[in-house]
């Protein structure tokens, strides 16, 4: 049972309730339809005024003691660990996925957020060896001010992590969030604006217009979680006003079933990385090359997999597969489905519109599918396991490298060899051998092509997010030393 209806404000310099000339939005609950946030949206004449309010706060974030920065960063976890139910409620109102999926996401950005406070404080620059009457060094310096643009589909983690670096290496930052998740990122901003001098943080809220305003203003830095298309728009815009783009952007990442392997564990690694999240997951599993030897056994158990998820609203303790985000991303996870199979694609189970409210897709397996579909080649981000069947390891190499992504790839295998090849020579930016999730934390890696540009996790994101000053310093001349 959902207990409320949010209504979502934007804090502009400080200010909260701020602007909202654009209009309202209105979000609904994927899993029956009902209203569950109205959100206001942001002129781009509110965008350009927030730019320059928080240009006016930065000098002093910046001159805040990095230990200053981290200790609002630890407030901030302490915070949203003792509202953890109710941001982790929001999530699934808007966006479906299953409570205990939501409790996750905001446990991860707990996490992050402590992990970034602990980092922040101790990093460093070097030295460097000159001339013996001179010192050199190299010292970090924020960025200035900063857009950090993201998705739905798991809006605390994702937002945390770039929220988090960002503040933390004392850049002030523009937050504008996902249209279909607000009320999720303005419980956010409440609590980290509350261990927060006022304005460092600002929230902007609306559609792609919105965040299309804000990558076109003077920013210094356009941090971007979401789709290709989008990255790609921000990379242009960026192009134009010199502000740097980091962009963690799609993928269609695949999962080879090598011979020699368990199938029915092979088969439970694939429903978790295609079904998980109802398959919303930059990282899911979204093609499938599996060996001739063991591909049967293989798609029987998947489909047993498949078949066996117990299917309702995302608030229902229950529940392993929740709705999709609404009916318009349903259409294209269908229409992929649709289109595969009229190219000869064979459903072995799902791939059917039911019946009833919300924005439900079942868990669907297709056999018979070839490299050059769209369901292969591009990003479906459904419950959907498209399964290509090769005959031999270097064809599954070859046919996972064949892509127009770059994020991440699973191989299953009992074999050393073949598992060093696949980490050589798969060109994404994480590869990962006998589990499709799972990684240490601090995790971070480069996606490539169209899965975007730059470290948009781990350690490595506060050096993104930092430039670096290099100084040369040697004594006057004239004996004055
Ligand atoms: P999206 O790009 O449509 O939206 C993300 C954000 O960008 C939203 O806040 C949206 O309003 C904004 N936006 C849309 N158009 C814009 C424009 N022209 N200029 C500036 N901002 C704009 O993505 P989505 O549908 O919210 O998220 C799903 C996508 O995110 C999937 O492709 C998924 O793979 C990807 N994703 C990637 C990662 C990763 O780490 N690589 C993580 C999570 C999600």
């Amino acid at each position: 049972m959902r207990c409320r209806m949010y209504r979502v404000e934007q804090v502009i310099g400080g200010v909260w309730g701020a602007g909202g000339e654009g209009g309202e939005l209105t979000v609904h609950d994927p899993a029956d339809g009902s209203p569950v946030a109205t959100v206001p949206v942001a002129t781009a004449d509110e965008v350009a005024k927030a730019v320059e309010a928080a240009r006016g706060a930065a000098a002093e974030w910046t001159a805040t003691p990095p230990a200053e920065r981290a200790a609002a960063l630890h407030r901030a976890a302490d915070a949203l660990a003792s509202t953890a139910e109710e941001l982790a409620a929001a999530t699934t109102a808007e966006m479906g996925k299953p409570l205990g999926d939501a409790r996750g996401g905001v446990e991860a950005g707990i996490g992050t957020l402590r992990q970034y406070a602990e980092l922040g404080p101790v990093r460093g620059g070097r030295t460097l060896h000159g001339g013996a009457a001179a010192i050199d060094f190299m010292a970090p310096e924020p960025r200035g001010v900063v857009a950090a643009i993201t998705p739905w589909n798991d809006p605390v983690a994702v937002s945390c992590g770039l929220l988090g670096a960002a503040l933390v290496t004392g850049n002030v930052v523009l937050f504008k969030p996902s249209e279909r998740t607000p009320a999720t990122g303005w419980l956010l901003t409440k609590i980290l604006d509350s261990t927060l001098p006022a304005g460092v943080l600002s929230l902007l809220t609306g559609g792609a217009e919105v965040g299309a305003a804000l990558a076109a203003q003077e920013v210094d830095v356009v941090a971007h979680v979401g789709s290709t298309a989008t990255g790609r728009a921000i990379a242009a815009a960026c192009a134009r006003t010199g502000a740097k783009a980091l962009l963690e952007n799609g993928g269609s990442d695949p999962l080879i079933v090598d011979a020699g392997v368990d199938p029915v564990w092979a088969a439970t690694q694939a429903a978790i990385g295609a079904f998980a999240n109802a398959g919303q997951i930059c990282v899911a599993v979204e093609r499938i090359y599996a060996h001739r030897d063991v591909a049967e056994d293989f798609v029987d158990a998947l489909v047993e997999r498949a078949r066996a998820l117990r299917v309702g609203p995302g608030r229902d303790p229950g529940t392993e597969l929740g709705p999709l985000v609404d009916r318009r991303h349903r259409d294209h996870v269908h229409g992929q489905v649709t289109a595969a199979v009229a190219e000869g694609a064979t459903l072995r189970v799902g791939g059917t519109l039911p019946d009833g409210p919300g924005a439900f897709y079942p868990a669907t397996v297709l056999t018979d599918c070839r490299q050059e579909m769209t369901l292969v080649r591009e990003e479906t981000f459904g419950p959907v396991a498209a399964v290509v069947v090769v005959d031999s390891f270097s064809e599954a190499l070859k046919c996972a490298a064949d892509s127009p992504y770059g994020l991440a790839a699973t191989v299953l295998t009992p074999s050393m060899s073949h598992a060093q090849r696949a980490w050589r020579e798969l060109p994404v930016g994480t590869v990962k051998v006998n589990a499709v999730f799972g990684g240490a934390p601090g995790g971070a890696a480069q996606p490539r092509r169209g899965s975007g540009q730059g470290f948009g996790y781990g350690p490595e994101l506060l050096d993104e997010f930092s430039t670096v000053k290099t100084v040369h310093i040697e004594a006057p001349g004239g004996g004055h030393w």
